[in-house]
């Protein structure tokens, strides 16, 4: 690890004066202190942002708030979200391992990096690491890459399993720089890579992300995240779903779908939240409806079975809802 300055800071004042060139701020750690032992990550100065006032879980009739500084566990099991969203409830139940979410927060989920492997290895080349130098992941291992909203210059998924179900809620977020607050929609937060993969969001220097708000979305009770991977637990998606529905009488009146695991950011699929709007509550649209869901997907060597996984992940999480 390279040497860098620290400091511990208590307000968002202090933590903005402390950014400089080259700092970063420090949450839960459990992202950033890796990438820094990699040398992946070389902050000069790290200002550590636990002790500053970003805590809370509040709602009222417009949402749902949350602190950047909420440990993800607490997000999870809290009664605000598990019974009114259980698909954002579900999809940090299902990142990580019970030790991670006890650490991690939900600001440093948002703004963890990708898990592309050539990404992690500062000995091999990589245009998000280092500008210019290739994509071996183009022509290398890129099973769990994506196949949306890809570039020749990087084919890396966006890892939070919590964004695409925030994405699906029209999530908010809160961010405060030294000019002042804005807010954001989370949809227009996450770049693509284009020719430039290592800008990877709209995140101002030194910025803070404060809080995140989801938009009181009453049916949202009736929903679901459903994560598909190499193994159960402590493991990225291959692809994941994250889905809402609103039924009356058998028929859908309106419908959120978001994927993880298959976009170079988590995903919404607009196409298909129409294709079920109005139609039976049952299999014959859930197949209607996906049949698009993976236009202008460009498969990898390895990924070639994300299209038609990303379809049956969506239609089994519709089946889940449709009891
Ligand atoms: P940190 O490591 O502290 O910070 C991450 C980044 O965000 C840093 O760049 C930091 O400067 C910046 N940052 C943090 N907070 C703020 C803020 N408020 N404002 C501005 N910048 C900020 N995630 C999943 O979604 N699904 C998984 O299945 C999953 N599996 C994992 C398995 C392992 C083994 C590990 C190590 C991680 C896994 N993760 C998974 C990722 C994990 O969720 C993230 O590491 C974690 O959420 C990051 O949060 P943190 O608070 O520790 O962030
Ligand atoms: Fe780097 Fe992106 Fe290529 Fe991975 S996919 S090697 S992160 S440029």
């Amino acid at each position: 690890m390279r040497p860098y300055t620290f400091a511990s800071v208590r307000s968002v004042g202090e933590a903005l004066g402390q950014a400089r060139d080259g700092s970063a701020y420090l949450a839960g750690g459990t992202t950033l202190v890796d990438l820094m032992k990699l040398e992946v990550v070389t902050p000069a100065h790290v200002v550590d942002i636990t002790a500053v006032p970003l805590r809370g879980i509040r709602a009222d009739a417009t949402g749902l708030f949350i602190g950047a500084t909420e440990r993800m566990a607490d997000v999870a099991g809290h009664d605000l979200v598990a019974g009114p969203y259980p698909m954002l409830a579900e999809a940090l139940r299902q990142s990580a391992s019970p030790q991670i979410r006890n650490m991690a927060t939900i600001g440093g989920n948002l703004l963890q990096r990708t898990r592309c492997g050539y990404f992690r290895d500062p000995a091999t080349a990589c245009n998000k690491r280092s500008p210019g130098s290739g994509c071996p992941a183009v022509g290398g291992h890129n099973r769990s890459h994506a196949i949306l909203g890809t570039s020749d210059a990087c084919v890396a998924t966006h890892p939070s399993d919590m964004a695409v179900a925030l994405i699906a809620l029209d999530a908010r977020l809160s961010l405060r720089g030294t000019d002042g607050e804005r807010t954001l929609r989370l949809a227009d937060f996450y770049r693509l890579p284009g020719s430039t993969p290592h800008l990877e969001n709209e995140l101002r220097p030194g910025e803070l992300i404060t809080g995140v708000t989801v938009p009181a979305l009453s049916w949202a009770r009736t929903s679901v995240y459903l994560k598909v991977r190499d193994r159960q637990s402590y493991e990225f998606a291959l692809c994941s779903a994250a889905v809402a529905v609103n039924v009356t009488n058998g028929v859908i009146g309106e419908a959120r779908v978001a994927a993880g695991g298959v976009g170079a950011k988590p995903w919404r699929l607009p196409g298909v939240e129409r294709a079920l709007k109005g139609r039976p509550m049952r299999l014959q649209t859930f197949e209607a409806a996906v049949a698009h869901a993976a236009d202008g997907a460009r498969p990898l060597s390895h990924n070639a079975f994300k299209p038609a996984l990303l379809c049956r992940t969506i239609i089994r999480a519709l089946v889940h809802l449709a009891g």
